[in-house]
């Protein structure tokens, strides 16, 4: 067997891209502001700032979506949404919204009194940003080698059950409504949750009377990780890892443009009736009606048939591996990675790319400014920038990643553009002594990441 796996797929529509000078490429950049989120589609070469909604629907998908039902109530697709929901992840309850930050929004508002603690493995941006509009401080409970870009530890998304108990102890059970479980941790890494971390999780937080709510968003990722390092699950599918992943939520937010294979769409899934009741109650104010939540029928249906789809072996297999040939081609020339390779990219570690530029001057922000400049490759800041500033003092939070984060879209790249990825990584590592940092000189008071500018420093 190949050690990558070619695409399980063959290429039905193609999309040209754009082919630019240097020039126009330094041009870009420059206009940008040097932040990536701020770059024109039509100027990005091969486009990794995410693999959110950037997914590749497959034939099946499409024509589904000739058989949306815009019902304004009642739609068919919503009820084929929700049995493929019931019966792929096993959750009672299913509330669709716009996306995923959509259900974080409800979830959060629901759940949490102000003055609450949400413990989480590591944040991600719009989970704890919701948690923490809803009155809750957000802790940090995932295991020390989380934070080390090069430790290998297979499952170093895991929560460390003493620093959880340690919490209890602190403030108290009645102050924790939950704890939320991402499955992948998507910034530290792409790193999966062991199966027996998600069990130990569930029996303490059940023993407290905290609820566990997973961030399901690349659950099948972490799916994937599972069977191929956890032991005794070698010979089980995709799907069984999955019902059993999620035997240990209580409910989860979802976003759809991640694992469920489309380019729009999230839920709320829930096992207490209760809360599901007042779900559908808030629903209504922020997304839509509980049965399209502000998704049209069509874009149920391509999530409903892409959550079915996503738990082929050989897609995932295939996902995977191709992200691993990219990580181990920059591995072998030196750059400087996360490790291990984990589910949806490859992360730079920016401090020891760029180690001459302070974590205050955004080394990462640089890094993937130089990167678009030379190649038209975009890619995404994931250190000091997204981190954000603390709500109290009004410092900079200061990770302890300073990453650059490169997203590989699902089923939408080969291998050729991969290499071309690595060529220009290699490329920048060569002359690193050369870059320069950065100063912000616009920021946003909330999520900057998505609209700060900078400039480089003289
Ligand atoms: C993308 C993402 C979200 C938010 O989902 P949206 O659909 O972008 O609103 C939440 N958690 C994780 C881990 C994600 O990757």
């Amino acid at each position: 067997m190949a050690k990558y796996m070619a695409e399980p797929y063959k290429i039905k529509v193609v999309e040209p891209i754009a082919m630019k000078t240097p020039e126009q490429l330094a041009a870009a950049i420059e206009e940008a502001g040097y932040n990536t989120f701020l770059l024109k589609s039509k100027d990005v070469y091969i486009d990794l700032l995410t693999d959110s909604g950037t997914t590749a629907m497959s034939d099946n998908q499409w024509a589904g979506m000739m058989i949306g039902d815009e019902a304004y109530a009642g739609s068919n697709n919503f009820y084929n949404l929700e049995k493929t929901v019931q019966e792929i992840y096993g959750f009672k309850y299913v509330v669709p919204t716009h996306q995923g930050r959509g259900a974080e929004n409800i979830l959060s508002k629901i759940c949490i009194k102000p003055g609450d603690y949400v413990p989480g493995n590591m944040y991600f941006t719009t989970t704890r940003a919701h948690q923490e509009l809803a009155g809750a401080t957000f802790e940090d409970v995932i295991i020390d080698e989380a934070h080390d870009s090069q430790n290998e530890h297979p499952f170093k998304g895991n929560i460390d059950l003493n620093k959880f108990q340690a919490l209890i102890d602190r403030v108290g059970a009645e102050r924790i409504p939950y704890i939320c479980l991402a499955v992948t941790v998507n910034l530290a890494g792409g790193q999966p949750v062991s199966i027996k971390n998600m069990r130990e999780v569930k029996q303490l937080a059940e023993k407290h009377g905290i609820k566990v709510m997973f961030d399901a968003t690349r659950c099948v990722e972490n799916a994937f990780f599972i069977k191929e390092r956890e032991e005794g699950y070698q010979d089980k599918s995709i799907a069984e890892i999955l019902k059993e992943m999620f035997s240990y939520a209580d409910g989860a937010t979802m976003s759809g443009k991640k694992d469920c294979l489309v380019n729009i769409g999230g839920f709320l899934a829930l096992n207490d009736p209760d809360l599901y009741q007042k779900a559908t109650q808030l629903v209504v104010l922020y997304e839509g009606m509980p049965s399209y939540g502000g998704l049209a029928g069509r874009d149920m249906e391509a999530m409903a048939r892409g959550i079915r789809e996503s738990v082929d072996y050989y897609y995932i297999k295939h996902r995977i591996e191709q992200i691993r040939y990219l990580g181990e081609k920059l591995d072998a020339a030196g750059v400087p990675i996360v490790k291990p390779i984990g589910g949806h990219a490859i992360f730079l570690d920016a401090r020891k790319f760029l180690p001459h530029i302070p974590q205050d001057q955004f080394p990462a922000q640089m890094l993937a400014a130089q990167l678009y400049k030379i190649s038209g490759v975009r890619s995404m800041e994931r250190g000091i920038v997204s981190a954000g500033r603390n709500a109290v003092t009004g410092d900079h939070h200061y990770p302890k990643l300073e990453l650059v984060r490169l997203t590989i879209p699902r089923r939408v790249y080969t291998y050729a553009h991969m290499d071309v990825v690595a060529d220009a990584v290699i490329e920048l590592y060569k002359k690193r002594d050369t870059i320069p940092g950065l100063k912000m000189v616009y920021e946003p008071p909330v999520l900057r990441f998505f609209t700060a500018r900078f400039e480089p420093i003289k």
